[in-house]
């Protein structure tokens, strides 16, 4: 079966066409037939790419002012007689859509009904810069492609499992009832193909192995996985919270926050701004909050000021590493994933240093190895628990998840 995903956020739309069908998830032996994206829509010139395995990249710059124009760019593309991948889009036969936030309505992905996208739409006010993106993705998609399934995957599904001491905080309990103030967490799909993999790799039932995976990106988070099941997560109400990122602050005394906005007489939405955009490690180094350009500057001149920022970041890291073992009783697995997870060995050697007193032995030249790709253990033969880097795959997961909806199997 041909799966279009889509990911739409407020100016881009990333899609995969991805063939999979039961039989192929079970052999790990789906296919990526196209992928690409339309980026900054609105701007005078938008980015289009579109990408064929074993072919050169397709790009295009045409001026696309909303959604429903970057939707029909897809779609010409990947009809194209030249260069698109189906002959028209008939062959479409599903459409997999990222969703940011389902509250506690989802814990599964679903097949996207009237009753289903009116409650998409209920979870808007805990995911205003998201889910309206993702709700509109999914209105103009299926104008395109009314006669087949769609489905909704989402970012919080995977940790509607936590236990209530672990997703409650305390703060009055009205707050949740009333306001639906509680952790949620983020990544989940992210976190469960990586869970997944370390199965794979493993040879042992999820069920049966204690996995804690750090989803490393501009937007970092960290999950505790026991019982093949999310215990734990470092992202909140908002994907705020926990672990320093690129450009957001993660943990923080929320009376700092309160104590900022009184001094310095802040709207809300100048708090909201300098917390989520203005911290994390371009707020402590001042230069930057792109991870590659920090080490550089650390590296090559001595910057301190990044030197301190990427410190920083490990250290909650491997805090937060140490918390979750402590939360599972141990850890057998854990596993590296996102732009920073998958390709800095720096970060990765800070953040697991010490980590022997819990079965976690790190080994620098398997983590140093630059021409090293894909999947690898970055722990010694002779240590107790695995460490893994594993590069994530989101959209496959959802491809996965709309056969799975429509085979009835989820
Ligand atoms: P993502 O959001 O998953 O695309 O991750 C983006 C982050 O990954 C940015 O901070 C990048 O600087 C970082 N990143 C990508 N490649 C590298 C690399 N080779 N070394 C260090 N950081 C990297």
């Amino acid at each position: 079966m041909k799966v279009l995903v889509l990911n739409c956020g407020s100016s881009s739309v990333k899609f995969q066409l991805i063939e999979t069908s039961l039989e192929a998830i079970e052999k790990n032996a789906d296919r990526l037939l196209a992928r690409g994206g339309v980026e900054k829509i609105g701007a005078a010139a938008a980015i289009v790419t579109f990408e064929v395995p074993g072919r050169d990249i397709h790009r295009e710059t045409p001026e696309i002012l909303e959604h429903r124009e970057a939707i029909a760019c897809v779609v010409r593309l990947l009809t194209d007689s030249e260069i698109g991948v189906v002959k028209d889009k008939g062959e479409i036969e599903a459409v997999g859509h990222r969703v940011v936030h389902g509250g506690e309505k989802f814990a599964t992905s679903t097949i996207i009904t009237d009753e289903v996208a009116a409650k998409i739409k209920e979870c808007i006010e805990l995911a205003p810069l998201h889910n309206p993106a993702n709700i509109r993705g999914y209105i103009i998609s299926h104008q395109f492609f009314s006669d087949v399934p769609h489905c909704a995957v989402f970012d919080t599904a995977f940790h509607q499992t936590m236990p209530e001491h672990a997703y409650l905080y305390a703060i009055p309990r009205v707050l949740h009832r009333s306001l639906g103030v509680r952790r949620y967490g983020f990544h989940g799909t992210s976190h469960r193909y990586v869970a997944r993999q370390v199965e794979r790799i493993a040879g042992r039932p999820l069920a049966e192995i204690r996995v804690i995976t750090a989803h490393l990106g501009n937007g970092c988070s960290i999950t505790a996985i026991a019982g093949g099941k999310s215990v734990d997560t470092s992202m909140g109400f908002t994907p705020l919270e926990g672990l320093i990122m690129g450009t957001r602050s993660g943990d923080i005394d929320a009376a700092a926050v309160l104590h900022v906005i009184g001094k310095q007489e802040l709207r809300l939405s100048e708090a909201n701004a300098m917390l989520n955009k203005h911290s994390g490690l371009l707020g402590i180094s001042g230069r930057s909050n792109d991870m590659r350009e920090l080490t550089k500057a650390a590296l090559e001149e001595n910057d301190r000021a990044a030197a301190l920022a990427i410190e920083m970041f490990s250290y909650r890291l491997r805090k937060y590493i140490g918390a979750y073992a402590a939360a599972m009783g141990g850890v057998d697995h854990l596993a590296f994933t996102g732009g920073i997870g998958e390709n800095s060995a720096l970060v990765r050697e800070k953040a697991c240093q010490g980590l022997e007193f819990m079965g976690l032995k790190f080994d620098p030249e398997r983590n140093a190895d630059a021409g090293a790709g894909g999947e690898r253990v970055i722990s010694t033969d002779d240590s107790p628990g695995m460490i893994h880097v594993i590069p994530t795959n989101e959209e496959l997961v959802i491809a996965r998840d709309t056969v799975r909806c429509i085979e009835g199997v989820i």
